[in-house]
C-alpha cells in the first residue's frame, strides 16, 4: 500500500485511521454479521450511529438546544435552494459576493425573491474579504447570506459581518469542524460532508428551531426544515453510510483535542505552507493577508508553463491534486483536518527545492 498526500479540494483527503476502522468494520459491524451499507435505517445498530453521530457533534461544536442537527443530501448545493424557499418570508435576502459559491447561493436564491448583493469581492477577482462591519442591510431582509470558507479562491471571514440584528446563514463546507465557532450567532450553519468529514453524500445544516414551519407554498417535502427536523432526518432513507463515516471522523477530532484541537493543527499547517510561499522567489498568493483561508492556499508563479511544470513534478514526487479551480489558475494546496501535519511540512521542502531550481 502507498498512499499520497492529497491534496484535493473535495472529495478530500480523510483520516487514515478513520478509513482503517471502516475497513476492519466493512464485512461485520460490530457482531451484526453484515456491514453498516446494508443495514436498514430503521434498525438498532442504524439509529445508533445516527443518534451518537449527532450527540458527538453537538458536544464537539457546543450546539446549542434550540438548534437542530440535519443529515441531509442533495450537497450543499441544494441549500442554495432549501435555504430562501425555507426562510424567504418577505422574499428578500442580503448576499455578500466572495466567490463562486456565494454567487450560485445568490443567484439561486433570486428565483424565489429578491436578492440583493451588499458586499462583492469581485473587482480583485475574489482575493479578499470585504470590510462587512457597516453593510447597507435590508430592512426587511429575512438572512444575511456568506460563504465563510472559499474554497475556489482560499480566502475566509476572519470576522462575522455585522448583520444588523438580521439573521446569518452561513456555507462552511470547506471550514466545517475546523475551529470553534459560536453557533448562536448563526440561523443556519451548513457544509457538504466530502471536504473536512466523511465521504460525499451527507449534507450537515444546523438549523435555528424557529427559522422552520415558514416555508414558501411552493416548498417541496423533501426540501421543508420542518419535515427533516420533525423525522429527526428520517423521513426517508437518510445517507446512511456517509453518517457513519461522519461518526468515525468525529471520534478521530475528538481524539485529537476536538476543534481547538483541529484549529492548532489549521495553524501551524497553514503558517508553514504561507511562510514558505511568500519567502520564495517564484510563488505569489492569490488571496490577500488578512484574509486569507488555512483551509484553501492559492498560490501561483504568474507563468503558466511554469505553473503546469510545478504540479507534474509535484505529483510525480506524490504530492497530487495540486492544480488550481479554472476560476483561478496557478495552485491550490486543500490542507482540510486530516491532512497529515507532516504532508505540507514535506509539500513546503517541495516548494523551496523548485523554488532553487527553477527561480
Ligand atoms: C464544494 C463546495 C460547495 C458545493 O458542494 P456540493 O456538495 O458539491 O454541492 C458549496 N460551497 C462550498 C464552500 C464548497 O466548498
Amino acid at each position: 500500500m502507498s498512499r499520497v498526500y492529497n491534496f484535493s479540494a473535495g472529495p478530500a483527503v480523510l483520516p487514515e485511521a478513520v478509513l482503517q476502522e471502516a475497513a476492519d468494520e466493512m464485512l461485520d459491524y460490530q457482531g451484526t454479521g453484515m456491514s453498516v451499507m446494508e443495514m436498514s435505517h430503521r434498525s438498532e445498530s442504524f439509529q445508533q450511529i445516527l443518534d451518537t453521530a449527532e450527540a458527538d457533534l453537538r458536544e464537539l461544536m457546543n450546539i446549542p438546544e434550540n438548534y437542530k442537527v440535519l443529515f441531509l443530501q442533495g450537497g450543499a448545493s441544494l441549500q442554495f435552494a432549501m435555504i430562501p424557499m425555507n426562510l424567504m418570508k418577505n422574499r428578500t435576502a442580503d448576499f455578500i459576493l466572495t466567490g463562486q459559491w456565494s454567487k450560485k447561493a445568490w443567484k439561486e436564491a433570486g428565483k424565489y425573491g429578491k436578492a440583493n448583493v451588499i458586499a462583492s469581492s469581485e473587482d480583485r477577482t475574489f482575493s479578499y474579504i470585504p470590510d462587512c462591519s457597516d453593510l447597507p442591510v435590508s430592512k426587511d431582509a429575512d438572512y444575511v447570506y456568506i460563504c465563510e470558507n472559499n474554497t475556489i479562491y482560499g480566502t475566509k471571514f476572519k470576522e462575522l459581518p455585522n448583520t444588523k440584528g438580521k439573521t446569518l446563514v452561513a456555507d462552511v463546507s470547506s471550514c466545517f469542524l475546523s475551529e470553534p465557532v459560536d453557533v448562536s450567532k448563526y440561523g443556519i450553519i451548513f457544509a457538504g460532508a466530502q471536504k473536512n468529514m466523511a465521504p460525499a453524500g451527507l449534507t450537515v445544516a444546523i438549523v435555528r428551531e424557529d427559522l422552520a414551519d415558514h416555508e414558501l407554498p411552493c416548498t417541496p417535502l423533501m426540501m421543508n426544515y420542518k419535515t427533516m427536523i420533525d423525522k429527526d432526518s428520517m423521513y426517508n432513507t437518510p445517507p446512511c453510510w456517509c453518517i457513519y463515516m461522519l461518526g468515525l471522523t468525529l471520534d478521530w477530532v475528538e481524539e485529537q483535542g476536538g476543534v481547538a484541537g483541529m484549529e492548532k493543527l489549521r495553524d501551524l499547517r497553514s503558517s508553514m505552507l504561507y511562510d514558505t510561499l511568500d519567502n520564495s522567489k517564484l510563488f505569489k498568493c492569490h488571496a490577500e493577508k488578512g484574509s486569507r483561508s488555512g483551509m484553501n492556499v492559492t498560490f501561483r508563479t504568474g507563468n503558466e508553463e511554469l505553473d503546469a511544470k510545478f504540479v507534474s513534478e509535484a505529483t510525480a514526487a506524490g504530492f497530487v491534486n495540486l492544480k488550481g479551480h479554472r476560476k483561478v489558475g496557478g495552485m491550490r494546496a486543500s490542507i482540510y483536518n486530516a491532512m497529515p501535519v507532516e504532508g505540507v511540512e514535506k509539500l513546503c521542502d517541495f516548494i523551496k527545492e523548485f523554488d532553487k531550481n527553477n527561480g
